[in-house]
């Protein structure tokens, strides 16, 4: 065995294939292999898996790298950047696999498999019958020069199998400690297609080799495939195309709903629904650490330089991770407020535009804005609902809730009302303080607390019940344009 890798040594990597849009699951694993390259000061390398013509698509491409640009998870090696073994996509590398292939098979690693699928399945189903294990059964292993023709003249095209050695592999994974597989539950399979197309079995860990990763840290669903990986790279090794078996960690599943794993399907798992939410990509990447990580026993809010510094694979635990969407806004939210002030304003903006926001570019004043960001950056779960926080600023008239109207107007609503309007008439308009002695004021005549006073007030102005804090609010919008929506109010009441 080769010594433990010196620090500077360390090759991770994140090898997605270009399937569909990115998913958390795919994020977590991309952000822990680069936390823990940034820690230790190795080397992250981008590998594009795009072996399979079928499912893989330039879209989905394009979106990796731009998700992967947003999130700030930078790489050292891969697309774009370029580097030593490029190039990083496998559907360039082709020539690579094919004669990998045919060295397997000169040196007995690999061989033809002329077996048919209904072949298979038949001695499968007479296997478990019998209750012996029902994966591939070698028969391919020993043909003789006659059977072979026979299959030929059949015009059967054979796969390529890998012959797996007749051993127990273990390997003491770094989430979840010592591992053992006996033979009989990891068969001989397949690396490469009958027309000729690798298989992710064989370019997965034939790249892994080429590239000199050291650690190969992904999902626990990928966990069965290891042992046929390090036998394949027992192999390469034989074969001098590979220098050692990396070392491995599998990161644990997460689930979601009802404790089921969390799948790439459910809505919940899109990269991009957080984006187009405006979730901040330290607030989500902080969010996804938690996923079998911790920073620390009494502090789960932190930045990804925090992350860097404490990052170690021993640390993940092996448990399933649940997945927690209000966590993940709470910690988002957390994050907004640790903001700049003129970053959040900033940030803010494409919500504030068409095609998010309703009114017209020339409707937007970005004097108010500033006036009213402060209020908001401390209330933000999540970027974009900033947009129906200020509405009530930038639209004519307020926005048309019907049921925070009826909630909000009940009978004497409009006394209240009209008592307010006065008030709010005769107040002095450059402090809140002062708008909301006001209220107070007529809320009392009327013998209401200041949150029943408030909330026809609110309503009137703001065309909600809930939304940013009322008197700061009313003085960003200003007295004219407050009474007269107080006014339309009173109108539709009478009406
Ligand atoms: N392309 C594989 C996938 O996306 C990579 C698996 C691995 O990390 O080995 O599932
Ligand atoms: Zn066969």
């Amino acid at each position: 065995m080769a010594s433990a890798p010196t620090p500077a040594d360390i090759r991770v990597r994140f090898c997605p294939s270009p399937t569909g849009n990115p998913h958390v699951g795919l994020v977590r694993t991309a952000l822990f292999n680069w936390a823990f390259a940034r820690h230790h000061q190795g080397t992250l390398v981008f590998r594009i898996e795009d072996t399979d013509a079928a499912r893989d698509s330039e879209e989905s491409y394009g979106q990796l790298l731009d998700s992967l640009r947003w999130l700030g998870l930078d790489w050292d090696e891969g697309p774009e950047v370029g580097g030593p073994y490029a190039p990083y996509r496998q559907s360039l590398r082709m020539d690579i696999y094919a004669d990998v292939a045919r060295r397997l098979k000169e040196a007995g690693h690999a061989y033809d498999c002329y077996c048919t699928n209904e072949e298979l399945e038949e001695r499968r189903a007479e296997a478990r019958a019998a209750g012996r294990p029902s994966g591939y059964d070698g028969k391919c292993r020993t043909l003789t020069e006659e059977q072979v023709a026979a299959y030929r003249a059949e015009g059967r095209s054979p796969i390529v199998r890998f012959r797996m050695p007749d051993r127990t592999i273990t390997f003491t994974d770094l989430v979840r400690g010592e591992l053992t597989f006996t033979p009989e539950n990891v068969p001989d399979y397949g690396i490469v297609r009958a027309n000729g197309a690798p298989l992710y079995t064989l370019v997965n860990p034939v790249d892994d080799a080429l590239m000199g990763i050291t650690h190969v840290l992904r999902g626990e669903d990928l966990l069965s495939s290891t042992p046929r990986q390090i036998a394949l790279y027992d192999a390469l090794i034989e074969l001098g195309l590979a220098e050692r078996v990396p070392a491995f960690g599998h990161l644990p599943y997460v689930m979601g709903e009802g404790n089921k794993k969390l799948s790439k399907r459910d809505p919940e798992s899109s990269l991009n629904l957080y984006r187009e939410r405006g979730f901040l990509p330290e607030g989500l990447l902080n969010y996804l650490s938690l996923l079998g990580w911790s920073y620390s026993a009494d502090q789960d809010v932190f930045g990804l330089d925090e992350m860097v510094a404490k990052f170690d694979i021993a640390d993940v635990n092996a448990n399933p991770a649940r997945f927690d969407l209000k966590k993940a806004e709470a910690i988002n939210a957390d994050h907004i407020r640790r903001m700049e002030p003129k970053a959040f304003t900033e940030a803010c903006l494409p919500w504030l535009r068409a095609p998010h926001a309703p009114w017209a570019p020339e409707a937007f004043d970005e004097a108010a804005w500033h006036a009213i960001a402060p209020q908001a950056q401390t209330r933000l779960t999540v970027l974009s609902d900033i947009t129906a926080n200020v509405d009530f600023l930038f639209l004519d008239e307020p926005v048309h809730d019907e049921a925070s109207w009826a909630k909000a107007m009940k009978d004497g609503s409009a006394d209240l009302l009209r008592t307010a309007r006065e008030k709010l008439a005769a107040a002095d308009w450059s402090t809140p303080e002062a708008l909301k002695v006001a209220v107070l004021a007529a809320g009392e005549q009327h013998g209401l607390k200041l949150g029943k006073a408030q909330a026809p007030v609110r309503v009137a102005v703001t065309g909600r019940t809930v939304g940013l804090p009322l008197f700061e609010s009313l003085q960003v919008l200003g007295r004219d344009r407050a009474l007269a929506r107080i006014d339309a109010a009173l109108a539709r009441l009478a009406g």
